[in-house]
Parts: structure tokens; sequence; C-alpha cells
């Protein structure tokens, strides 16, 4: 039986993993892809708006010649810690559902080819993340194989007609890196006006392609459905039907309440947020912790890297008991 399994090993499972061989414990962690899958599929030429030492976890140096690292940089650094400090991990193997019977926990699992395994521990950290989980508009249309709530790269989108849906970093971004390779976008944004959390130094550039009308910006604006060849937006002085080749909708995303839930952890509020304890990160099944953005309530921002890598220092001191 192991002493510690970890679910999921993006930078906030890693950083636990850390945190438990620092205080003695060689955990195991199951991953369903491979280390630090979520940040793999950021937008490849991704620059992180922290600095790398707000993204070091273990107290393990990660620098770069840039202000902020790119998602090069991150993966080649989180993989490096993975490997150098031996993290003991299964990957390409999902956890399915943990159940805990008397003093244990067991954990189903399938690996790729449709195998199933079962684990045993003495205690389990869920580090699963939310990115799996993009927050659906629920309109007509939005299943479309041209609707899509990543975005990667602007080259398949040359010459083409995108409406990106959103209004926060991942929009702004995307839409700046459109336009190089000639896109004609549009940003439909509900809001007023442009969000609090669009990195300073980025705001002023984006302004200024909006101002000379590179990038079309709604705000105050819905799609309100998506057709093969076009959206319709609704505005404040009423409906518009703009021709469309694709629709990026980058809405966010929120962590999955239905894993959490039927392992037994309850949820509070509307928001659903999971119930632990801010000290210890444990839930209300003893023996059970949190760890990353898996931890936060509807507004999964709340938590991120920067804060999510010290859940796993709090988890160690509890199961040491130091
Ligand atoms: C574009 C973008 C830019 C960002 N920039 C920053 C930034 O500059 N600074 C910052 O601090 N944060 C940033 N964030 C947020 C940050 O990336 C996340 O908060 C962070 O990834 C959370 O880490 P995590 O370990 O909790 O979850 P994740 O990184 O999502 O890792 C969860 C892991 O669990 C695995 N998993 C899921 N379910 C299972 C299962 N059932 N079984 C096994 N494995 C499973 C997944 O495959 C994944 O590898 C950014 C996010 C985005 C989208």
């Amino acid at each position: 039986m192991e002493k510690v399994i970890i679910v999921g090993a993006g930078p906030c499972g890693l950083s636990a993993a850390l945190e438990l061989q620092n205080a003695g414990i060689d955990p195991l962690i199951i991953e369903k892809h491979s280390i630090v899958h979520s940040i793999y599929l950021y937008p490849t030429y991704m620059q992180f708006f922290s600095t790398a030492e707000l993204l070091e976890i273990g107290g393990i140096p990660f620098s770069t010649p840039n202000d902020k690292p790119t998602r090069a940089e991150a993966l080649h650094y989180y993989r490096t810690v993975a490997m150098r400090r031996n993290i003991r991990i299964c990957s390409y193997e999902q956890v399915i559902g943990i159940v805990k019977q008397d003093d244990r926990f067991t954990l189903s699992t399938l690996d790729r080819a449709g195998r199933s395994a079962g684990y045993e521990a003495e205690r389990v950290i869920v580090a699963t993340g939310y990115f799996d989980h993009p927050n659906m508009i629920g309109i007509p249309g939005e299943h479309l194989p041209k609707v899509s709530h990543f975005f990667r790269e602007a080259h398949p989108y040359t010459g083409m007609k995108v409406a990106i849906i959103g209004g926060n970093n991942s929009a702004v971004d995307a839409a700046m890196e459109l336009v190089r390779v000639g896109a004609e976008v549009t940003i439909v944004y509900r809001g007023e006006t442009m969000s609090a959390s669009v990195k300073p130094w980025v705001r002023p550039l984006f302004e200024s392609l909006v101002n000379k009308g590179r990038i079309r910006m709604l705000y105050r604006s819905r799609v309100i459905s998506i057709e093969e060849a076009a959206v319709t937006i609704e505005r404040e002085d009423g409906r518009e039907t703009l021709d469309n080749d694709f629709v990026l909708a980058l809405t966010g995303f929120h962590p999955d309440r239905e894993f959490l839930g039927a392992a037994g952890i309850l949820m509070d509020g509307d928001a659903g947020k999971p119930r632990f304890d801010p000290d210890t990160m444990e839930t209300n099944v003893q023996g059970l912790y949190l760890a990353g953005v898996i931890a936060a309530g509807a507004e999964a921002n709340e938590i991120f890297i920067e804060s999510g890598r010290h859940h796993g220092t709090a988890i160690a001191r509890h199961i040491t008991g130091a």
C-alpha cells in the first residue's frame, strides 16, 4: 500500500510531491496524460503573466533570460524537476474513482489501452486542475466542429473570419496573434469595458490594434447562436449576424466537481466550492486532500500556480504532524 498517492502531475501536484519528499515521504503520482499536460495544451507561444520565481516548486530555481517565462521554458522546468528529483509518476493512467473503506483508499484507474487497475493508499491528494472542463456557453451551434474552447496557434486561421468569445487574457492574446496571420477578428465580450485582469503590458498594444480597426471589439455583447457560416450576436441596440469561419469560445474552465463528489467530498454554496480546511487542505473525508486549482469554487482563477504551489507544504505538514 502507498503512503500517499497524488492524482494529477500539474505544477501543484508536482509541488505537493516535492514537499512530501522533503518531509521523508516518497509519494506516487498518477497522471492521465504526461506531466504538466495542461501547460502543454496552452497556446504554443504563450508567455506566463507570473515571473519565473513565482512558478518555482520545491524551492528549485527556475531561471530564464526573459521577463516572464514562456510555455516552452515552463515545460522544460517542470519536467526537469520531476526527473531530477525522481518523482514516481504513472503516466497515461486516469484515476476514475476514489473510495475510502476503513482507513484506506482504493483508487481505480484506466490506462490508455482501456486496462483497469487498482491502487491502495493511506492518504490521497487530488490535484486534477480544471483544464479538461471548459465553461460551456450553452448556445445552439456550440458543438459544431468549427468551434473550439482552446486556442493553440494562429496559423490555421490565416485569412479566416474568426469570432472570439470572452474578454480576458486568453481572448486578447489570441486576437493579437490572429491579426498577425491576416485573420479578420471580432471579439464578442459581455463586459462593459476591458477586463481588469488583462496583462498591463499587453493592454496598450491591444488597444492600439482596436483603435486602428484591426480588431473589432464588441462590448456588452453576446453570441446567441452559431451556424456553419455565421454567428448571431445580441447587442444593446439589437441583433447582428456576421459571416464567420471559426469561433474560439475562450470562456474559462471549472474544476470537475462530479469527480470530487463521487469521492465523498461535500460542496458548499451555489459556487459548489469543495469543503476543506484551508490550513491543511484536508477535505471533509479524513485523509483526502486537495491541491491546486481543483480547490477553487466558481471563480476558478482564484487559485493559480503562484498560490496553489503552496498547498503541498500545508498537506505535508499535516500528514507528518510537523
Ligand atoms: C493560458 C493560461 C495562462 C496561465 N498563466 C499563469 C501564470 O502566468 N501564472 C500562474 O500562476 N498561473 C497561470 N495560469 C493558471 C495555471 O496554469 C493553473 O492554475 C495551473 O495549471 C493549476 O495547476 P494544477 O496543478 O492545479 O492543475 P493542472 O495544471 O491543470 O494539472 C492537473 C493535472 O491533472 C491531470 N488529471 C486530471 N484529471 C485526472 C485524473 N482523473 N486522473 C489522473 N490525472 C488527472 C491532468 O492531465 C493535469 O496534468 C494560466 C492558465 C492559463 C489557461
